[in-house]
């Protein structure tokens, strides 16, 4: 979501989408039906508060395009949302599952509400309500919902529980992001951070770069750079600079050790949030950075996996000329403005929809588990993540070096392609 109000995610994501389609000279007709959603679903939910009034709130379901399958995204809570933020984030779900080659389509689903206000009993309210209102829409088939901004596992048992009440059956394939033991799939935590990393490898691997000759800088110490960390070390590959924001000071703060930080001792000193606690770290002999500074590193590659737009027009020239490869954790962490700029200087770009596809990746497999009601093992789960992203990286950076195309627009047009021909070839288009 961004920050500036005034910005709006749907122009963005059509444009993006005008772009690759003037390169691919698509017709009218393809056009006309991948800028905007195939359906979307606006209504009321009623929600009876703990002190007896009755609240209503607005929520979405929008599902951009099922031609190469369910559509598939998460439900966001969120105070600030909007249905052209829902639209957007539906349509970069299209392009992720296509790129990820996974039989899914696109869908996102939202409600305006902050839970940080509502009480236990009011969310489960909120999560009955919101099925209530598509459980003829969604479903294991159709559509499949999943955790996202401010909702997580007990969400989706409370909206899992309600549609297995009104369909009279149990169908766990409905929804992913369940608690492990209760539908939800062994490695989904470790999914986005090692998919990152899975990609990165294979792109030293054609760089000619060894990993253990490398050093990393990560903005963000949550679950996505944590993960991420942990893989790469597993590699040969030392992180020297981490991020976090401090919910105190409001600010960003940086934590560098030049031998390498430990993954370990830093976990050790985390909050549930990603927050480090500064002192302590100084303690253990950490130098800690004001603000951005994980940017500005004298390291081969850099992991943004912290938020959108954290590297834009007015830092992306203090990024050292030592970095080779930027490998997107975060979803929209490089403005268009920035991505030029770097497509300029000839940086390695693993863009965000192919980098940090092992999250939803790890939810098909889900999904596959729940439907079949037999559950993996984690090293059977991250056995597959591993070979899809593999060769969901191999198929961009194919088409990248025989079309001389920067990865993320290649990225781009193999997703659309895919999706373009999935429609003419059911005789939509
Ligand atoms: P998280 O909440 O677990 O962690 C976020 C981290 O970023 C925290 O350490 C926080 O302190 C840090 N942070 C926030 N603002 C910062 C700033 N200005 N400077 C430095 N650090 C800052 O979140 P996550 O699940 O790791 O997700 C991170 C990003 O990855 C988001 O863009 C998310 O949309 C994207 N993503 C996540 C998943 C997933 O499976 N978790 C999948 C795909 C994409």
């Amino acid at each position: 979501m961004a920050t500036d109000r005034s910005f709006n995610p749907l122009e963005m994501a059509q444009r993006q989408f005008d772009t690759v389609a003037d390169d691919l000279q698509l017709d009218d007709g393809a056009r006309q039906l991948l800028r905007t959603p195939m359906r979307e679903y606006h209504f009321n939910i009623p929600v009876r508060m703990d002190d007896g009034r009755v609240e209503v709130l607005r929520g979405f379901r929008v599902q951009h395009n099922d031609a190469r399958g369910p559509c598939k995204g998460g439900v966001r809570f969120h105070p600030q949302e909007t249905a052209d933020t829902v639209r957007a984030l539906a349509m970069w779900m299209t392009w992720k599952c296509a790129v990820a080659d996974i039989p899914l389509g696109g869908g996102k689903g939202g409600v305006i509400c902050d839970p940080h206000n509502l009480s236990s009993r009011e969310q489960e309210q909120v999560c009955r309500g919101w099925v209530r209102q598509v459980a003829r829409d969604v479903g294991p088939n159709r559509d499949v919902p999943a955790p996202d901004v401010m909702t997580n596992g007990q969400h989706m048992l409370w909206m899992l529980d309600e549609y297995e009440t009104i369909h009279g059956e149990r169908l766990p394939g409905m929804i992913t992001g369940k608690p492990v033991g209760m539908g939800g799939s062994q490695g989904r935590t470790q999914a986005t951070g090692y998919g990152v990393v899975y990609t990165l490898r294979e792109a030293l691997k054609e760089l000619g770069i060894r990993p253990q000759d490398t050093t990393a800088s990560v903005q963000g110490f949550g679950n996505v750079a944590q993960y991420a960390i942990e893989l790469y070390r597993q590699i040969g590959g030392t992180t020297l600079c981490v991020s976090c924001w401090d919910q105190r000071d409001q600010t960003s703060y940086a934590f560098r050790k030049a031998d390498g930080i430990d993954l370990e001792e830093l976990r050790s000193i985390t909050d549930r949030f990603g927050g480090i606690e500064r002192e302590k770290a100084r303690d253990l002999g950490y130098e800690v950075l004001d603000g951005d500074q994980w940017l500005d590193q004298d390291v081969d590659i850099l992991i943004p996996s912290a938020l959108e737009n954290q590297i834009n027009a007015s830092n992306v020239e203090r990024i050292s000329p030592k970095v080779k490869i930027i490998a997107e954790g975060a979803n929209g962490p490089t403005t268009p403005d920035a991505d030029t700029v770097l497509k300029e200087r000839g940086v390695f770009m693993i863009p965000d929809f192919l980098a940090n596809a092992g999250g939803v990746t790890c939810s098909y497999f889900e999904q596959v588990q729940s439907n079949m009601n037999y559950f993996w093992d984690a090293g059977e789960v991250l056995g597959k993540l591993d070979q899809q992203m593999t060769a969901a990286y191999l198929a961009v950076s194919e088409l990248a070096q025989h079309g001389g195309l920067y990865m993320r627009d290649a990225a781009y047009v193999l997703a659309i392609k895919r999706v373009v021909t999935a429609c003419r070839d059911r005789g939509w288009i």
